[in-house]
């Protein structure tokens, strides 16, 4: 049964958050999973919360939309995390609690916007480019303060941290210490914005040993996704 598999996934991420944080001698409640529930149907969620998730991410708004609308019964918090256009901010802003992928001053100046028109505070992380691939989304490290600053002010917004994606082709532990250092800067301005959020299926590890608190988990919850066309 589909619920059985997803209990196994969801024992065995916790068992290996657990061991994470033994490992370099931090506190289990330190560390929250964000389930990445990207190309599953809206009844895996539902499994998620039933067994005790409260946090679910996803990527494209065509897909998450119509997804937080089907189960906004549910006591969740939506993580939006993927590269964000402004042309979907309006849409995302409706169902978005956080958003992960907040890497340019035209994107805080729309979400803060819409966020003030749809009467919502929405939380928002700076996504950190470890690499210099600027396809890839995030802000250059030496961009962030400045960045951070504009969404400390702006309305509508709340300043949660940072965010970032290892890259390829270097260990993920030398680019998540890199991240750590600029989340000490941007906390050393902005105490309250203790969000690490990194790590995934195959790097949450090392994240947690560089201070993530939030990892963001799909494939080793739910399995590996089928390869999909845009
Ligand atoms: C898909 C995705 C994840 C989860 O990746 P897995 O390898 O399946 O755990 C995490 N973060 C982002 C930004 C993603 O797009």
């Amino acid at each position: 049964m589909r619920r059985d598999e997803i209990a196994a996934g969801l024992a065995e991420v916790d068992t290996r958050i657990a061991a994470a944080c033994r490992a370099v001698g931090r506190d289990r409640g330190e560390v929250t999973l964000i389930a990445v529930t990207k190309t599953r149907p809206a009844e895996d969620v539902r499994i998620l919360a039933e067994l005790g998730v409260r946090d679910v991410g996803e990527n494209r708004d065509q897909e998450a939309g119509p997804k937080a609308q089907e189960l906004a019964d549910l006591p969740l918090t939506w993580h939006f995390v993927g590269q964000l256009q402004t042309n979907k901010v309006r849409s995302v802003v409706a169902y978005a609690d956080v958003i992960h992928s907040v890497d340019r001053l035209r994107l805080v100046e729309a979400i803060s916007k819409e966020a003030v028109r749809q009467g919502r505070r929405v939380g928002c992380l700076i996504q950190v480019a470890l690499d210099d691939d600027p396809g890839r989304g995030g802000a250059r490290a030496a961009d962030v303060l400045e960045l951070a600053d504009e969404v400390a002010l702006a309305e509508g917004l709340w300043l949660g941290g940072v965010m970032a994606v290892a890259p390829l082709g270097e260990e993920p532990a030398k680019a998540f210490a890199r991240l750590r250092d600029v989340a000490t800067r941007l906390e050393e301005q902005h105490p309250r914005a203790t969000m690490i959020s990194a790590g995934m299926s195959e790097d949450l590890n090392e994240a947690i040993a560089y201070g993530a608190t939030h990892v963001r988990v799909g494939t080793a919850l739910l399995g590996r996704r089928k390869p999909f066309v845009r």
